[in-house]
Protein backbone atom coordinates (compact mmCIF):
# COMPACT_ATOMS: atom_id res chain seq x y z
CA UNK A 1 0.00 0.00 0.00
CA UNK A 2 2.58 2.41 1.03
CA UNK A 3 4.39 2.22 -2.62
CA UNK A 4 0.89 2.90 -3.94
CA UNK A 5 0.36 5.75 -1.80
CA UNK A 6 3.75 7.17 -2.90
CA UNK A 7 3.02 6.60 -6.78
CA UNK A 8 0.14 8.82 -6.32
CA UNK A 9 1.55 11.52 -4.19
CA UNK A 10 4.54 11.47 -7.59
CA UNK A 11 2.10 11.90 -9.66
CA UNK A 12 -0.38 14.43 -7.96
CA UNK A 13 3.51 16.53 -6.53
CA UNK A 14 6.12 15.96 -9.56
CA UNK A 15 8.98 16.42 -7.66
CA UNK A 16 11.85 15.65 -10.19
CA UNK A 17 12.45 17.23 -13.60
CA UNK A 18 10.95 15.30 -16.63
CA UNK A 19 14.23 13.60 -17.03
CA UNK A 20 13.65 11.71 -14.32
CA UNK A 21 11.41 8.39 -14.89
CA UNK A 22 7.88 9.53 -13.95
CA UNK A 23 6.60 6.49 -11.59
CA UNK A 24 4.63 4.16 -14.03
CA UNK A 25 0.57 4.10 -13.79
CA UNK A 26 -0.27 0.76 -12.65
CA UNK A 27 -1.78 0.00 -16.27
CA UNK A 28 0.90 0.42 -18.47
CA UNK A 29 2.86 -2.27 -18.39
CA UNK A 30 0.62 -4.16 -19.39
CA UNK A 31 0.74 -2.62 -23.09
CA UNK A 32 3.22 -1.73 -25.77
CA UNK A 33 3.04 0.32 -28.62
CA UNK A 34 2.43 -1.12 -32.10
CA UNK A 35 6.15 -1.67 -33.76
CA UNK A 36 8.04 -2.21 -30.49
CA UNK A 37 8.41 -5.77 -30.01
CA UNK A 38 10.84 -8.33 -31.47
CA UNK A 39 12.19 -7.53 -34.77
CA UNK A 40 11.04 -10.90 -37.27
CA UNK A 41 14.36 -12.97 -38.47
CA UNK A 42 13.97 -12.04 -41.91
CA UNK A 43 12.72 -8.43 -42.41
CA UNK A 44 13.43 -8.26 -45.87
CA UNK A 45 16.04 -5.46 -47.49
CA UNK A 46 14.21 -1.98 -46.77
CA UNK A 47 12.65 -0.68 -49.71
CA UNK A 48 11.98 3.79 -50.00
CA UNK A 49 8.84 4.72 -51.70
CA UNK A 50 7.93 8.56 -52.31
CA UNK A 51 4.86 10.09 -53.47
CA UNK A 52 4.77 12.04 -56.42
CA UNK A 53 2.40 14.52 -54.70
CA UNK A 54 2.63 15.23 -51.54
CA UNK A 55 6.50 14.13 -51.20
CA UNK A 56 6.15 12.15 -48.42
CA UNK A 57 8.48 8.94 -47.84
CA UNK A 58 7.63 5.71 -46.77
CA UNK A 59 9.83 2.33 -45.86
CA UNK A 60 8.68 -0.94 -46.87
CA UNK A 61 10.17 -3.97 -47.50
CA UNK A 62 10.98 -6.26 -49.72
CA UNK A 63 9.41 -9.17 -47.82
CA UNK A 64 7.03 -8.30 -44.78
CA UNK A 65 6.22 -10.27 -41.50
CA UNK A 66 3.30 -8.35 -41.89
CA UNK A 67 3.10 -8.57 -37.55
CA UNK A 68 2.11 -5.44 -35.59
CA UNK A 69 4.80 -5.52 -33.22
CA UNK A 70 7.33 -6.30 -35.51
CA UNK A 71 9.32 -2.76 -35.57
CA UNK A 72 10.31 -3.00 -39.17
CA UNK A 73 6.99 -4.93 -40.48
CA UNK A 74 4.31 -2.94 -38.17
CA UNK A 75 3.72 -0.82 -41.37
CA UNK A 76 1.91 -3.61 -43.54
CA UNK A 77 -0.03 -4.57 -40.31
CA UNK A 78 -1.06 -1.13 -40.04
CA UNK A 79 -1.88 -0.17 -43.91
CA UNK A 80 -3.98 -3.90 -43.88
CA UNK A 81 -5.57 -2.75 -40.71
CA UNK A 82 -6.52 1.08 -42.05
CA UNK A 83 -8.22 -0.69 -45.37
CA UNK A 84 -10.85 -2.90 -43.40
CA UNK A 85 -11.62 -0.25 -41.13
CA UNK A 86 -11.81 2.42 -43.79
CA UNK A 87 -13.93 0.38 -46.16
CA UNK A 88 -16.10 -0.19 -43.02
CA UNK A 89 -16.37 3.50 -41.66
CA UNK A 90 -17.07 4.86 -45.42
CA UNK A 91 -19.45 2.52 -46.17
CA UNK A 92 -22.10 3.96 -43.74
CA UNK A 93 -21.72 7.02 -45.97
CA UNK A 94 -21.97 4.76 -49.20
CA UNK A 95 -24.87 2.88 -48.03
CA UNK A 96 -26.65 6.35 -47.58
CA UNK A 97 -27.08 6.10 -43.63
CA UNK A 98 -25.81 9.13 -43.10
CA UNK A 99 -25.71 11.90 -45.49
CA UNK A 100 -22.99 13.86 -44.24
CA UNK A 101 -18.82 12.57 -44.14
CA UNK A 102 -17.25 11.56 -41.34
CA UNK A 103 -15.32 13.63 -38.89
CA UNK A 104 -11.92 12.86 -37.27
CA UNK A 105 -12.37 13.69 -33.51
CA UNK A 106 -10.21 13.03 -30.14
CA UNK A 107 -11.32 13.08 -26.26
CA UNK A 108 -9.69 11.80 -23.40
CA UNK A 109 -10.60 8.71 -21.02
CA UNK A 110 -10.22 7.67 -17.73
CA UNK A 111 -8.62 3.99 -18.43
CA UNK A 112 -7.90 1.66 -21.52
CA UNK A 113 -11.48 1.12 -21.82
CA UNK A 114 -13.10 0.03 -25.34
CA UNK A 115 -16.76 0.51 -23.14
CA UNK A 116 -15.94 4.05 -21.91
CA UNK A 117 -14.55 5.29 -25.24
CA UNK A 118 -18.51 3.99 -27.38
CA UNK A 119 -20.20 5.55 -24.00
CA UNK A 120 -18.59 8.53 -24.72
CA UNK A 121 -18.74 8.64 -28.01
CA UNK A 122 -22.57 8.41 -28.61
CA UNK A 123 -23.01 10.71 -25.47
CA UNK A 124 -21.29 13.33 -27.42
CA UNK A 125 -23.59 13.04 -30.04
CA UNK A 126 -22.06 10.67 -32.33
CA UNK A 127 -24.27 8.05 -34.00
CA UNK A 128 -21.16 5.58 -35.05
CA UNK A 129 -17.93 5.24 -36.43
CA UNK A 130 -14.23 3.81 -35.57
CA UNK A 131 -12.31 3.90 -32.36
CA UNK A 132 -8.81 3.63 -32.08
CA UNK A 133 -7.34 3.85 -28.44
CA UNK A 134 -4.31 5.87 -27.64
CA UNK A 135 -2.44 5.23 -24.10
CA UNK A 136 0.20 7.80 -24.61
CA UNK A 137 1.27 11.10 -25.80
CA UNK A 138 4.46 12.55 -26.15
CA UNK A 139 6.16 14.44 -22.93
CA UNK A 140 5.74 18.13 -24.09
CA UNK A 141 9.60 18.31 -23.17
CA UNK A 142 10.22 15.78 -25.83
CA UNK A 143 8.07 17.13 -28.30
CA UNK A 144 10.63 19.54 -30.44
CA UNK A 145 13.35 17.42 -30.32
CA UNK A 146 11.17 14.68 -31.83
CA UNK A 147 9.17 16.99 -34.39
CA UNK A 148 12.50 17.76 -35.65
CA UNK A 149 13.51 14.45 -36.04
CA UNK A 150 10.21 13.79 -37.88
CA UNK A 151 11.15 16.54 -40.52
CA UNK A 152 14.98 14.85 -41.28
CA UNK A 153 13.50 11.30 -41.20
CA UNK A 154 10.60 12.20 -43.61
CA UNK A 155 8.10 10.19 -40.81
CA UNK A 156 5.51 11.15 -38.40
CA UNK A 157 6.26 11.96 -34.63
CA UNK A 158 5.82 8.31 -33.14
CA UNK A 159 7.88 6.78 -36.08
CA UNK A 160 10.70 9.29 -35.11
CA UNK A 161 10.24 8.16 -31.51
CA UNK A 162 10.33 4.36 -32.33
CA UNK A 163 14.02 4.69 -34.06
CA UNK A 164 15.41 7.58 -31.85
CA UNK A 165 15.88 4.83 -29.21
CA UNK A 166 14.29 7.40 -26.37
CA UNK A 167 12.12 4.27 -25.51
CA UNK A 168 9.12 4.95 -22.84
CA UNK A 169 10.48 7.59 -21.01
CA UNK A 170 9.72 9.79 -23.64
CA UNK A 171 6.01 9.25 -23.58
CA UNK A 172 3.42 10.47 -21.03
CA UNK A 173 0.86 8.14 -19.86
CA UNK A 174 -2.25 10.04 -20.98
CA UNK A 175 -5.40 7.62 -22.61
CA UNK A 176 -7.36 9.27 -25.55
CA UNK A 177 -9.77 8.23 -27.96
CA UNK A 178 -9.16 9.06 -32.12
CA UNK A 179 -13.07 8.65 -33.78
CA UNK A 180 -13.82 8.86 -37.47
CA UNK A 181 -17.34 8.95 -36.67
CA UNK A 182 -20.61 10.63 -37.68
CA UNK A 183 -23.44 12.54 -36.45
CA UNK A 184 -23.60 16.15 -35.17
CA UNK A 185 -21.71 16.50 -32.26
CA UNK A 186 -22.70 18.46 -29.19
CA UNK A 187 -21.42 22.24 -29.18
CA UNK A 188 -18.17 22.63 -27.98
CA UNK A 189 -18.58 25.14 -25.17
CA UNK A 190 -16.51 28.34 -26.33
CA UNK A 191 -13.76 30.15 -24.16
CA UNK A 192 -12.78 26.91 -21.93
CA UNK A 193 -9.78 25.03 -21.96
CA UNK A 194 -10.96 21.78 -20.93
CA UNK A 195 -12.76 20.48 -23.95
CA UNK A 196 -15.21 17.56 -23.81
CA UNK A 197 -13.94 16.30 -27.33
CA UNK A 198 -11.83 17.93 -30.16
CA UNK A 199 -13.06 18.10 -33.93
CA UNK A 200 -9.64 17.70 -35.98
CA UNK A 201 -11.53 17.62 -39.57
CA UNK A 202 -14.27 16.61 -41.59
CA UNK A 203 -12.92 14.02 -44.46
CA UNK A 204 -14.43 13.71 -47.08
CA UNK A 205 -12.99 10.24 -49.09
CA UNK A 206 -12.40 6.84 -48.43
CA UNK A 207 -8.46 7.82 -49.05
CA UNK A 208 -8.80 10.55 -46.43
CA UNK A 209 -10.54 8.31 -43.60
CA UNK A 210 -8.06 5.76 -44.50
CA UNK A 211 -5.00 7.92 -44.06
CA UNK A 212 -6.68 9.13 -41.03
CA UNK A 213 -6.91 5.29 -40.05
CA UNK A 214 -3.22 4.27 -40.33
CA UNK A 215 -1.88 7.35 -38.74
CA UNK A 216 -3.50 6.37 -35.64
CA UNK A 217 -3.10 2.95 -36.21
CA UNK A 218 0.54 3.53 -36.32
CA UNK A 219 1.01 4.35 -33.00
CA UNK A 220 -2.37 3.06 -30.64
CA UNK A 221 -1.20 -0.27 -28.32
CA UNK A 222 -0.73 -4.18 -29.42
CA UNK A 223 -3.85 -5.83 -29.30
CA UNK A 224 -3.30 -8.02 -26.00
CA UNK A 225 -4.46 -11.36 -27.50
CA UNK A 226 -4.09 -12.92 -30.67
CA UNK A 227 -8.06 -12.72 -30.92
CA UNK A 228 -8.21 -8.56 -29.87
CA UNK A 229 -8.09 -5.79 -32.71
CA UNK A 230 -6.24 -2.55 -32.66
CA UNK A 231 -9.50 -0.84 -32.94
CA UNK A 232 -13.68 -1.05 -32.66
CA UNK A 233 -16.63 -0.21 -34.42
CA UNK A 234 -19.41 1.44 -32.64
CA UNK A 235 -22.91 2.53 -33.86
CA UNK A 236 -24.26 2.52 -37.02
CA UNK A 237 -20.89 1.26 -38.57
CA UNK A 238 -21.00 -1.61 -36.08
CA UNK A 239 -20.56 -5.34 -37.81
CA UNK A 240 -24.94 -5.92 -36.80
CA UNK A 241 -25.50 -2.71 -38.59
CA UNK A 242 -23.76 -2.39 -41.57
CA UNK A 243 -22.94 -5.37 -44.45
CA UNK A 244 -21.48 -5.39 -47.17
CA UNK A 245 -22.48 -7.66 -50.31
CA UNK A 246 -18.81 -8.54 -51.49
CA UNK A 247 -15.31 -8.53 -50.01
CA UNK A 248 -12.08 -9.09 -51.21
CA UNK A 249 -8.69 -8.91 -52.78
CA UNK A 250 -8.22 -6.20 -55.59
CA UNK A 251 -4.47 -5.31 -57.23
CA UNK A 252 -4.15 -1.74 -57.14
CA UNK A 253 -0.83 0.08 -56.58
CA UNK A 254 0.76 1.26 -53.28
CA UNK A 255 -0.48 4.22 -52.70
CA UNK A 256 0.38 7.34 -50.20
CA UNK A 257 -1.03 6.63 -46.69
CA UNK A 258 -1.31 10.70 -46.56
CA UNK A 259 -2.90 11.71 -49.57
CA UNK A 260 -3.71 8.81 -51.56
CA UNK A 261 -1.11 9.40 -54.95
CA UNK A 262 0.48 6.19 -56.18
CA UNK A 263 3.93 5.89 -54.64
CA UNK A 264 6.88 5.27 -56.87
CA UNK A 265 10.09 3.69 -56.00
CA UNK A 266 12.96 6.33 -54.81
CA UNK A 267 14.55 7.69 -58.09
CA UNK A 268 12.59 5.88 -60.43
CA UNK A 269 9.20 6.04 -62.16
CA UNK A 270 7.78 2.79 -61.02
CA UNK A 271 4.81 1.94 -58.63
CA UNK A 272 4.35 -0.80 -56.80
CA UNK A 273 1.62 -3.14 -56.90
CA UNK A 274 -0.03 -4.90 -53.91
CA UNK A 275 -3.47 -6.49 -53.21
CA UNK A 276 -5.44 -4.41 -51.42
CA UNK A 277 -8.90 -5.48 -49.44
CA UNK A 278 -11.96 -3.59 -51.28
CA UNK A 279 -15.59 -4.02 -49.91
CA UNK A 280 -18.77 -3.04 -52.06
CA UNK A 281 -22.28 -2.85 -51.74
CA UNK A 282 -22.32 -1.37 -48.16
CA UNK A 283 -26.25 -1.76 -46.57
CA UNK A 284 -27.76 -0.99 -43.38
CA UNK A 285 -29.13 -4.20 -41.83
CA UNK A 286 -32.88 -3.74 -41.23
CA UNK A 287 -34.10 -6.26 -38.13
CA UNK A 288 -36.88 -8.36 -39.48
CA UNK A 289 -39.48 -8.20 -36.43
CA UNK A 290 -39.23 -11.85 -34.96
CA UNK A 291 -41.73 -14.94 -35.93
CA UNK A 292 -43.22 -16.78 -33.64
CA UNK A 293 -42.22 -20.38 -34.09
CA UNK A 294 -44.94 -22.70 -33.36
CA UNK A 295 -44.57 -24.83 -30.43
CA UNK A 296 -41.64 -22.28 -29.37
CA UNK A 297 -43.56 -21.36 -26.17
CA UNK A 298 -44.65 -18.31 -27.86
CA UNK A 299 -40.36 -17.29 -28.27
CA UNK A 300 -39.51 -15.38 -31.06
CA UNK A 301 -37.26 -16.96 -33.78
CA UNK A 302 -34.05 -14.72 -33.79
CA UNK A 303 -32.21 -13.40 -36.74
CA UNK A 304 -28.74 -13.49 -36.79
CA UNK A 305 -26.53 -11.67 -38.47
CA UNK A 306 -23.82 -13.12 -40.58
CA UNK A 307 -20.48 -12.47 -39.58
CA UNK A 308 -17.83 -10.64 -41.36
CA UNK A 309 -15.29 -12.47 -43.16
CA UNK A 310 -12.20 -13.23 -41.28
CA UNK A 311 -8.67 -12.86 -42.54
CA UNK A 312 -5.95 -14.43 -41.29
CA UNK A 313 -3.50 -11.40 -41.30
CA UNK A 314 -6.30 -9.68 -39.28
CA UNK A 315 -4.77 -11.20 -35.96
CA UNK A 316 -0.86 -10.95 -35.10
CA UNK A 317 0.67 -14.27 -35.70
ZN1 LIG B 1 8.99 -8.32 -39.54
ZN1 LIG C 1 1.19 11.86 -50.74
Amino acid sequence: MVDHDLRDFESQNPMYLDTVPNAKHPEEPVFAMVGTGPLCENPGLPVTMVCQKCKCEIETRSSSCGRVECPQCWGTWARRAAERAAARTWGAFEAGVSQHHPRHITFDIDTVDWKQAKQKALDFGFTGGLLVIHPWRIKPSYQAELAELADKLKVNRYEAWRRSGLGMDALLWSPHVHAICYGKGIPIKQGTHDYEYKMIRKLNSLDAVQGVAFYVLSHTFTPLTANHRAYRYFGICSPQKLKPDWVGQVSDLLRCPNCGFPMVFEGSNECKEVSTYTARGWHEVIKIPGVKVPGSGGRKKQIIPTPEPFYAWDIAV
